[in-house]
């Protein structure tokens, strides 16, 4: 019961409202034990001597580790000129925990003026921003790169209780996008322009130039990540961002702009604003706006490119997928296996890189039996549960669909060979879940086969040879990944140069290129428009525009420092 109070007044207020934060620390969290699960709170205790040796107060910051009810959940406040403030919308938008369908939050759809202001603030920061030296933007990056990894298990925790995937999985999440802010902070090397000697005494330069005020539409899937995605690459190339995270699970989001302010971003450069289409709307028509960066699906996707490219705006958009693993005869088995179960399965299918498809090639179709005893052994519990693999899908809504694809497989004469429909752990009863689902002898023309399912569903067909397996994944209008699973360098090298999808594993079940120095290099229908890819080169330059500077400087026009005694010989 005290837990229970202490989850309505101070853990929720950290998750969204968080002030009682005041000074970061470089230390590393420790892992999270086992008692730390089972304790309804973790407590996070900062010290400050690394970054600000006069204040070095001990500071704690809440955050849940259960799906208790909450009592008078708080409301989600928007963030501008870095405040976070109470909306004055009468629109909400009721965020539940989708373990138990409790109500979390409630976050609100940003008035017409409140999302005019953020564009306002983030116009007044620009150009302070722009003219802030790269070194000192670099600085920040350095302390917001060290509060993510402080706050990490905080921001974790946001995850597991508002999208629903497992601690240990959501520390992923943050992760991911903490490697892109990382990146980030190598800046100083990667902006730098060309100069060439285009003629005598001229040269032409180039430099990378930030667009101005920039925006990020995120999906529901990787709360942290995505937001990751844009935030460090924008801002540390001198735009502001408003950032509009999915109305699903904005938490992360909050904290990471508490983290941002906390960095030393100036006010203004990172605003955030919430809601649905109508928030759309108005990023897309707001001429303010320069570029919009989308994840998401393909209908809001399509939209948004489409219309965000006729009102002259760069737009970088990431859609929906079907990602499809051929399997090899001479592939190892148990690697191959356990690969195909964890990348189906985990985040309960819900990644835009889930290996929701199998093409099994010859006698692999004998494998499908053991991947099923595999899948059936997986623990489908609440996130924060100690060993959950995977946790619930995000809504009710989601559930139905996902379920109703499945027997549409069955109407059509697939064969059911693990059904997790209807899985209901013991302690949530109410949770949107379902279980790890395995349909055979699908067909391309199923409809399980032609629409993302985006749940804990596998889906798989069988061919004879590679060059079947290449032909029907070719066929498939997605490219987001791809894999091959194989123990021959000359079959993998085959596949690698005739498969069309743009990221391609080799025994790798999930090949999402690291931020290093990569980009997340999805084609066909998975990206809209032109290759403006996320993160990695590209982002860099989806984030900025090239200028090129020609200047003459005749040498004859140098200053002569030495007088000339004698008489002048030439006209
Ligand atoms: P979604 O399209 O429902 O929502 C994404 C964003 O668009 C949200 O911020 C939402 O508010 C907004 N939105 C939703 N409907 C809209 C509409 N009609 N008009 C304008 N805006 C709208 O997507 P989601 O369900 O949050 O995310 C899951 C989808 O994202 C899956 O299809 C998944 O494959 C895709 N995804 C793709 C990638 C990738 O890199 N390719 C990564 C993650 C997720």
């Amino acid at each position: 019961m005290a837990a229970r109070r202490l989850l309505s007044r101070s853990l929720l207020s950290s998750l969204r409202t968080p002030t009682i934060y005041t000074a970061p620390a470089l230390r590393m969290p420790a892992p999270l034990s086992k008692s730390a699960t089972q304790t309804a709170v973790r407590r996070l205790t900062a010290t400050a001597q690394h970054l600000k040796p006069a204040a070095a107060a001990a500071v704690q910051v809440d955050y849940p580790m259960t799906h208790e009810k909450i009592s008078n959940p708080p409301n989600t406040k928007w963030f501008v000129d870095n405040q976070f403030v109470e909306s004055k919308t009468s629109q909400w938008i009721d965020l539940h925990d989708p373990a138990t369908n409790n109500l979390v939050t409630r976050v609100p759809q940003s008035t017409d003026a409140e999302l005019k202001a953020a564009v306002d603030s983030a116009e007044k920061a620009f150009p302070a921003w722009r003219a802030t030296s790269l070194l000192h933007r670099q600085q920040i990056m350095f302390k917001f790169v060290a509060l993510i990894r402080q706050h990490w298990d905080r921001l974790a925790a946001s995850i597991t209780l508002e999208q629903g995937k497992t601690f240990a999985d959501a520390k992923g999440d943050v992760l991911r996008g903490l490697q892109v802010a990382e990146t980030a902070c190598g800046i100083t090397t990667q902006l730098t322009g060309e100069v060439l000697e285009v003629s005598k005494d001229m040269e032409t330069r180039s430099y990378r130039e930030p667009l101005g005020i920039v925006a990020a539409i995120c999906p529901f899937n990787f709360p942290a990540m995505i937001p990751l995605w844009c935030l460090p690459v924008a801002t540390i190339t001198g735009n502001c961002i408003i950032l509009k995270p999915s109305e699903r699970d904005p938490g992360a989001s909050m904290i990471l702009a508490e983290l941002a302010k906390e960095a030393g971003f100036p006010d203004g450069v990172i605003n955030i604003v919430h809601g649905s289409a109508k928030t759309v709307d108005f990023i897309i028509d707001e001429p303010r706006i320069k570029a919009i960066s989308f994840v998401g699906s393909d209908k809001a996707g399509q939209y948004i490119y489409t219309r965000g490219s006729e009102k002259g705006k760069r737009v970088q958009a990431n859609l929906g997928a079907k990602n499809h693993a051929a399997i090899m005869p001479d592939a190892n088995r148990n690697h191959t296996i356990n690969s195909i179960v964890g990348a189906a399965f985990g985040a309960a299918g819900q990644r835009c890189m889930a290996l929701s498809t199998l093409v099994m090639v010859g006698e692999t179709k004998e494998w499908l039996p053991e991947i099923a005893k595999r899948a059936a052994q997986l623990n489908v519990n609440g996130g924060f549960e100690e060993g959950a693999d995977l946790g619930p899908v995000i809504s009710p809504q989601a559930r139905e669909k996902i379920e109703a694809l499945v027997q549409s497989g069955v109407d059509e004469g697939a064969t059911l060979l693990l059904d997790g429909r209807g899985h209901k752990p013991a302690k949530y009863p109410n949770g949107n879940f379902v279980g790890p689902t395995i349909l055979a002898d699908v067909t391309t023309e199923m409809k399980c086969y032609q629409e993302e399912i985006f749940g804990p569903v596998l889906v798989c067909l069988n061919v004879e040879t590679l060059e079947d397996a290449i032909e029907l994944i070719n066929k498939n209008k997605y490219g987001n990944g791809v894999a091959v699973f194989t123990q021959s360098g000359a079959t993998a090298g085959r596949f690698q140069k005739d498969i069309e999808a743009g990221q391609v594993g080799i025994n790798v079940p999930i090949p999402v290129p690291l931020a290093t120095s990569f980009s997340f290099t999805g084609n066909k229908a998975s990206i809209a428009g032109n290759a403006n890819y996320f993160y990695g080169r590209h982002g860099l330059q989806f984030y900025t525009q090239l200028k090129t500077v020609t200047s003459h400087w005749r040498a004859e026009d140098a200053v002569a420092t030495r007088a000339k005694t004698e008489m002048p010989t030439h006209h």
